[in-house]
């Protein structure tokens, strides 16, 4: 079945502007009918596994189709990802979206990969064993905020120094973060 054919119909006619809205309508059928819709981006007629959901739309589905979709998110980041304000921002998006699915989801570690990471970092396995030990037996106290900016909420160990395993901080996400970052940039609104 070819499709391009039949959409050779869609090309515009100027002096038939009635028969061509019924062409597109007719396409739009047939397309419905064999469970196809076609991208408004890249003019394919796909099937709608290759559409991405959208409730807003009328068919729940978004008008440009996956490829298209990656596509254009793709260019965006690329024209983006030297703008710090935009990458500032992103990353609390990401920060925030990550608090909700912790708190909604079960994040489970599969065995195989923790023992993969430890294998490849003893020292820093030892540290956080050590670390966790001394928490539960109270030689090391939780804290109530964040070491650096004092946000209150979720917080992590951090480990200045592996070397030393009962030397700990406590760091929000964002600060937390901040510290593994290997491109150190001053992050807007905050003191180096
Ligand atoms: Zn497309
Ligand atoms: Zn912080």
């Amino acid at each position: 079945m070819s499709y391009q054919l039949t959409f050779q119909k869609l090309e515009p006619k100027a002096d038939q502007p009635q028969q061509h809205q019924n062409d597109v309508l007719l396409v739009k059928m047939e397309n419905a009918a064999a469970g196809l819709k076609k991208c408004f981006k890249c003019g394919e007629a796909k099937t709608t596994n290759d559409f991405y959901k959208h409730s807003a739309m009328a068919d729940g589905l978004l008008g440009k189709c996956k490829d298209c979709t990656k596509k254009d998110a793709a260019n965006r980041i690329e024209r983006v990802k030297n703008d710090v304000n935009w990458v500032e921002k992103e990353r609390e998006r990401c920060r925030n979206k990550q608090v909700i699915y912790r708190k909604t989801h079960v994040v489970k570690t599969y065995p195989e990969v923790k023992e993969r990471w430890a294998d490849k970092n003893k020292i820093k396995r030892k540290a956080q064993f050590a670390a966790n030990n001394a928490l539960r037996d109270g030689k090391i106290k939780r804290s109530e905020i964040c070491e650096i900016c004092g946000a209150k909420g979720e917080l992590e160990k951090h480990h200045p120094d592996y070397e030393k395993p009962l030397l700990i901080q406590w760091l929000c996400l964002k600060c937390h973060g901040l510290t593994r970052r290997k491109n150190k940039y001053v992050p807007i609104g905050r003191n180096p």
